[in-house]
């Protein structure tokens, strides 16, 4: 299984990076995206949750893991990603960096004398929450933020505002929203990133409903408000379920 693959119907304008030809063309730079067996599963899993037809439902889903990334998916097909050609690009993570501006690399290079490799390693090993707060669990920076920790209170603000940035991009990337959906063991289990992330956007028909949305549950649900024009779902993510599934279907020949 790649986890590349569900993303392969992205179209041309949201995979291409505005780079020269011979990159792209040659080299294959390009967004590929990631956590592609996760979308496919919970994509399916929230359009039964919401009872529609999963190609005729859209949705921005969020996996937040100690990676964690955002899609935009239209009947079932994913739209864009925000990881990129490889996993670094998009929200902020555990130890990756996600979004910043590309020309740091230079600045630091030039700077500090830093090599490339050793820039790379920074940016995916010792920056995201870890960078922010030196811890890159999520649980132990609450821990810290609700003990009056303010580094631990920047990290979390930091995530909880890409987070923010991402579901308002794929919002308008699509147009018209049917759910957003949270996974991952952030997405599933925090209340507070749930609350900081999507709390305030009732003009863009998001209500999230605060005593459901604390409610600690194991199963696929619904935290929003009864009213709202948007689902907010919480749905576990099945990877080994989802690979079985694939793996069948090769096997039926129903692919
Ligand atoms: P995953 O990679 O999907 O297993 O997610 C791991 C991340 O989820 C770690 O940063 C955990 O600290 C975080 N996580 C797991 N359980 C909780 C919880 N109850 N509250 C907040 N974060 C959690």
């Amino acid at each position: 299984m790649f986890d590349t693959a569900f993303h392969q119907t992205m179209p041309e304008h949201a995979y291409t990076y505005a780079v020269p030809a011979r990159w792209r063309e040659e080299h294959h730079i390009r967004r590929y995206g990631f956590h592609g067996t996760s979308y496919a599963f919970v994509s399916r899993r929230a359009a039964e949750l919401l009872g529609r037809p999963v190609g005729d439902t859209n949705l921005v889903v969020l996996h937040l893991g100690n990676g964690a990334s955002a899609a935009a998916i239209r009947g079932g097909r994913s739209v864009d990603t925000s990881m990129g050609m490889t996993p670094l690009e998009g929200l902020v993570m555990g130890t990756r960096s996600g979004d910043l501006d590309p020309a740091i690399h230079g600045y630091l290079h030039r700077q500090l004398g830093l090599s490339l490799d050793e820039i790379d390693r920074a940016l995916y090993r010792e920056s995201g929450l870890l960078g922010l707060s030196g811890v890159n669990d999520f649980r132990e920076l609450e821990q810290r933020r609700a003990a009056g920790d303010r580094s631990a209170a920047l990290a979390f603000d930091v995530y909880a505002y890409r987070v923010r940035k991402y579901v308002g991009a794929y919002y308008a990337a699509l147009g018209e929203l049917h759910a957003v959906v949270l996974t991952g063991g952030v997405g599933q289990n925090s209340a507070e990133l749930r609350a900081a992330a999507l709390g305030g956007l009732e003009r863009l028909g998001i209500v999230l409903d605060a005593a459901r949305n604390e409610v600690p549950s194991r199963e696929a649900r619904a935290v929003s408000a009864d009213g709202s024009d948007v689902a907010v779902l919480v749905v576990p993510t099945d990877e080994e379920w989802e690979i079985a599934r694939q793996a069948l279907a090769v096997v039926h020949g129903t692919v």
